[in-house]
């Protein structure tokens, strides 16, 4: 495993680090619930391979995500940091900032908080709930008490808006996305680095799309590459300006190739470098429908599964798996198609990607139905 120094903090971080939010769930009785036994059983192989960062937050898994993750840093709390994000979206008060880090403290069974973020932070966000309820004041006051160590945050606005909030000074790493075909916070990154802030990114493969089938890898040179996440995943520790990224690893086999990946220090080529930059002018219509399936849009009051009808129009029109993304439209039950969009729009402002999700659901339902 590579490690990184983490912006300014003086910790060394591994460059991949361990995504708590898709954890393998099932649901019992209308409950969702983690397999507990399998997700510990990954994150510990994920730590017997280098892996020293595990980055969940207080909504991940139905709520569930950081009490599993506290069960797994038994016997590792000494080399593993722990990241996590107070749910600013449920912020109210300016006591709430405290009620949830103590939650998450609990939740977590740990003592101190290694990286805590403001999470999804953008501009609307910052100042109507950040500033509006001094929180950065009570972050301080967490901080010198010593149950968090660092403060952090996540981000999901324009690049310009992640900069202004650096120049703060009070923060120590930003959580921002990044990938092949999301490069649009490179620059900020740039800056986040040169001000000696920690740049964790998230998104690294896409949101699960680059390691599906697909044309692109296929493009760049076919059989040199075991699999999608590893020209992703290499493209992302390719930018220097990258501390750790985080992937969601919910099998074995994925922690085992990350790894893999993560432990031999080989950035793309200039050749590779430049085949991936006309692929991606080529496949600009990516970034027409770039749901990440984050499912903040969700629930839908009308039963639509949204980052299903977005997954499968992506296969559709990126991968040219055009029979079977209909056959998979087709098994949905009807309720969860996109045809069922009623179009009351309450999904949209939850769209940290500003997708226009009525426009592009009829777009969907007219394509899948054919
Ligand atoms: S606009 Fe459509 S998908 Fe969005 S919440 Fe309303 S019914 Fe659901
Ligand atoms: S439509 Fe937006 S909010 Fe919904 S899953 Fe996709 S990216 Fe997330």
């Amino acid at each position: 495993m590579l490690y990184r120094p983490f912006g300014n903090t003086g910790v060394e971080v591994s460059i991949l680090g361990f995504g708590a939010m898709r954890l393998k769930e099932v649901e019992r009785n209308g409950q969702w619930e983690v397999d507990e036994d399998l997700a510990i059983a990954i994150i510990h192989r994920a730590f017997e391979l280098g892996v020293n960062y595990i980055d969940t937050a207080y909504g991940y898994c139905h709520g569930n995500s950081e009490r599993v993750v506290g069960r797994a840093l038994k016997g590792w709390r000494d080399r593993v940091y722990v990241a996590t994000k107070v749910p600013t979206y449920l912020i109210e008060s300016r006591g709430d900032y405290r009620r949830f880090l103590e939650e998450q403290l609990q939740r977590l069974d740990v003592d101190c908080i290694d990286f805590y973020h403001f999470h999804a932070l953008n501009q609307e966000r910052f100042e109507n709930v950040v500033l509006k309820y001094d929180l950065l004041e009570e972050a301080r006051k967490a901080r010198d008490e010593g149950l968090v160590r660092y403060i952090c945050f996540s981000f999901h606005d324009r690049p310009e808006v992640m900069m202004r909030l650096i120049d703060i000074g009070i923060f120590d790493a930003v959580l921002c996305q990044y990938n092949l075909l999301d490069r649009s916070n490179e620059e900020a990154m740039a800056y986040a680095h040169s001000r000696g802030v920690g740049v964790a990114v998230m998104g690294p493969v896409g949101g699960g799309r680059l390691a599906g089938p697909y044309r692109l890898l296929q493009q760049l040179g076919g059989e040199k590459y075991a699999s999608g996440p590893e020209l992703a995943l290499r493209f992302v520790f390719s930018n220097p300006h990258v501390s750790v990224a985080l992937s969601g690893m919910n099998t074995m086999e994925m922690v085992e190739e990350n790894a893999r990946i993560a432990s031999r220090h080989e950035p793309l080529n200039d050749e590779e470098m430049a085949r991936i930059r006309t692929m991606m002018r080529e496949y600009q219509k990516l970034a027409d429908l770039y749901c990440t399936e984050c499912a903040y849009c969700m629930p839908c009051p009308n039963g639509v599964d949204i980052p299903t009808n977005f997954r499968l129009m992506n296969y559709y029109r990126v991968y040219g798996l055009e029979d079977w993304a209909r056959e998979e439209y087709r098994k949905m039950p009807e309720e969860k198609r996109a045809s069922a969009c009623l179009g009351c729009g309450e999904c949209e402002p939850k769209c940290p990607q500003k997708i226009s999700v009525r426009q592009r659901l009829e777009e969907v339902a007219r394509t899948l139905e054919e």
